[in-house]
Parts: structure tokens; sequence; C-alpha cells
């Protein structure tokens, strides 16, 4: 998903650290997509409070979608195991 900056209205993208997340796999994913921060190449990181609300609900659902998909990888990994 892609947003634009409320300042500029430049694209931002989010501060994602590839390594680190190839690192910390998953929970690292789940985290950067719940509390990462958007980065703008002309203004730098913006807040997530500084977007309009219309798009701060899109995160919020894109972070809930993240949520349920994490669950059912976790929920299938146990039914796995349990077996
Ligand atoms: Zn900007």
């Amino acid at each position: 998903m892609a947003y634009n900056c409320p300042r500029c209205s430049n694209n931002v993208s989010r501060n994602y650290n590839a390594q680190a997340q190839a690192k910390s796999g998953l929970v690292g994913l789940f985290f950067f997509a719940a509390f990462g921060v958007f980065n703008c190449e002309k203004c730098g990181k913006i807040p997530r409070k500084e977007f309009s609300s219309e798009v701060q609900i899109k995160m919020a659902m894109g972070t809930l979608l993240l949520v349920i998909i994490v669950v059912v990888i976790i929920f299938g990994l146990i039914m796995l195991i349990t077996k």
C-alpha cells in the first residue's frame, strides 16, 4: 500500500529495514507493519498522526489484516505440530 505525504504529497514509504526484517522474520514484519515509521524523501520521517483520518483508518485496516494473517499462520503451525 502506498500513501502520500501530508506535507508535500510525495509518496511515502514505510521505513523498512530489509536486513533487520530478515533476521526477525515474521514477528519483525508484524512489528514494522504495526509500528513502522513512514518516510518521505523530502520531509523525512512522518508521524502517523499527521496523516488524514481516512488514511489512518486504511493503515489500521492493513494492520488488522496482518494480525489476522499472523494468527492464521500461527494457528496452522500449532495444528501441524499437535497432529
Ligand atoms: Zn513530504
